[in-house]
């Protein structure tokens, strides 16, 4: 099982403390300054993991205007609704930005027969571990930072995300540039700026990852993913789980 991914940077005293300063400096920021302030600071360093959703698709479009060559990717699971991979496509037609996409060692009919079916049904958490947490792995490695599009107000475990801070899990730099926004702020950009966004979000689907593990809401759920992994404890597939330090906040 790989624990942290090869990082081209170390958690020294110095760089810690650079990053709260940062973080605390940046509470206040546009996220476009957010993106320019990691872009110029790791420069190739950078890279951001996207599923596509609202938040993945506009910080893309911020990337667009601001750094376009980061390198963006996608975990590939093999179980994406057939909407995610055409936003993709709508994407990459409209601000020129090729994610790239990262898949599995195994496809999805290998996974299953060398499982014996779907391990979705039995052990998702080791689904999610090999057809998710080892692509990130191979995302991230001799990167110095990510930028996730998670905010605060989407769980109370994302509710302590620092706007930039070491992530211990993958040992690296952490950059969330939505930290601040609400899910109301990031919706009124993406309509007024005409940001491509999956429209299965107008189908009851707030939050949308791999199709076996994800559900329409109903109207009384106010947990936006409640339609992850619906019927069982898990809430995170591992990625954005908070264990960071230096947050400074
Ligand atoms: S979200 Fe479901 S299908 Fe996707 S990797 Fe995790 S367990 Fe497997």
């Amino acid at each position: 099982m790989p624990t942290a991914s090869p990082s081209a940077v170390e958690p020294t005293p110095e760089l810690l403390a650079e990053l709260a300063e940062a973080s605390a400096k940046l509470e206040t920021a546009t996220p476009e300054e957010i993106v320019a302030w990691a872009a110029e600071r790791f420069g190739n360093g950078l890279t951001m993991a996207t599923a596509f959703g609202p938040e993945g698709c506009l910080i893309l479009s911020i990337l667009a205007q601001v750094a376009p060559q980061t390198y963006v990717f996608n975990l590939d699971t093999g179980y994406q609704f057939q909407a995610t991979l055409d936003l993709r496509d709508r994407i990459a037609e409209k601000y020129g930005l090729e994610v790239d996409m990262l898949q599995p060692e195994l496809t999805v009919p290998e996974y299953e027969a060398a499982h014996g079916g779907p391990l979705y049904q039995t052990n998702p958490n080791q689904c999610c571990f090999d057809r998710k947490i080892k692509l990130l792995h191979r995302g991230l490695a001799g990167r110095s930072a990510w930028m996730s599009g998670i905010r605060r107000d989407q769980s109370a475990d994302r509710a302590q995300s620092a706007i930039v801070g070491w992530d211990k899990k993958f040992n690296l730099v952490k950059i969330s540039p939505l930290a601040n926004a609400t899910k109301k702020d990031v919706w009124a950009r993406i309509v007024k700026e005409g940001v491509p966004y999956n429209p299965m979000h107008d189908q009851g689907y707030p939050s949308i990852g791999c199709w076996p593990c994800t559900r329409a809401v109903t109207d009384g759920e106010a947990d936006e993913r409640a339609g992850r992994w619906s019927g069982t404890a898990k809430t995170e597939c591992g990625l954005h789980s908070v264990e960071q330090q230096g947050s400074g906040i």
